[in-house]
């Protein structure tokens, strides 16, 4: 066993430890499963190495097209190096097709186009089930201001252009998902840039042609298995080798 790091923080789906330099974390991927705020669990063999490959994959594409995010690189198959941020209270949610909630609140069938992409927040509550909360109450206690939500906007929606594209060349609708923003200061300089994770866990994918669930659907709604969904995304993504059936033996670094 390498020598524990200092443990920062446990998520449901990561652990957070202490980094090599002042500054960074490692961010560690479970295989644990949790919806419906944590009522459902299950342990899914596989989950977190597909994650930790697929965040990876998304986080260096935004990178590569000049969106500012935590990661810094991958340092096996469960861990990669981040940036330490300071999260912002949130769950910032994009949809381009209704799904899930807004389906529900709404009275929408599944998969009804929405009229241009719509970004809403839930308050980053474990206790009280995220609830959405308008901006108004998001400004009033102080999460973020005016300023910080413009920029999140911006972020999450060029995120959203970009993964949109990229799960489009394979065959992939992104019907909705969920990021997190976190701010880092250069000085006295403050800014906000993408942080968490962007994998199947915090995304709806279906499949363009037949309309399959790819994505955490697979397990709230019992649709099969879900590290054969995700294994499809990465399959397609071509961060598995396009033989790939089974994650194990050749997911090795
Ligand atoms: N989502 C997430 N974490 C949450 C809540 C939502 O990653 O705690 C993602 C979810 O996977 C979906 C999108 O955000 O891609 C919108 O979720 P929705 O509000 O429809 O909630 P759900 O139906 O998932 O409870």
């Amino acid at each position: 066993m390498a020598p524990r790091r200092k443990k920062i923080y446990e998520g449901k789906a990561k652990i957070l430890y202490e980094g090599p330099e002042p500054g960074t974390l490692v961010q560690y991927f479970k295989d644990d499963a949790t919806a419906f705020n944590a009522q459902k669990k299950a342990t899914i063999d596989g989950k977190g190495v597909l994650n930790n490959r697929l965040s990876e994959y998304f986080m260096t594409g935004l990178t590569n097209i000049g969106i500012p995010n935590h990661f810094i690189r991958r340092l096996n198959m469960r861990e990669q190096l981040i940036r330490q941020v300071e999260i912002v209270p949130l769950e910032v949610i994009v949809r381009n097709f209704a799904a899930g909630s807004i389906a529900k609140r709404l009275g929408m069938e599944e998969g009804t186009a929405l009229p241009r992409p719509i970004v809403e927040y839930s308050y980053k509550n474990d206790a009280l089930g995220d609830p959405l909360v308008p901006e108004e109450y998001i400004i009033a206690f102080g999460w973020a201001n005016q300023q910080d939500l413009d920029d999140i906007v911006s972020l999450a929606l060029r995120v959203n252009d970009f993964l949109s594209g990229v799960f489009f060349g394979v065959g992939i609708k992104l019907v909705d998902f969920k990021i997190e923003i976190g701010r880092v200061w250069d000085g006295d300089f403050m800014r906000l840039i993408v942080a968490d994770e962007i994998s199947p866990d915090s995304c709806r994918l279906w499949d363009i042609k037949t309309g399959a669930h790819l994505d955490k659907d697979v397990f709230r709604r019992d649709l099969g298995s879900l590290t054969d969904a995700y294994t499809e995304v990465a399959r397609r993504l071509g961060v598995l080798p396009a033989n790939a059936t089974n994650i194990k033996p050749t997911l090795i670094n």
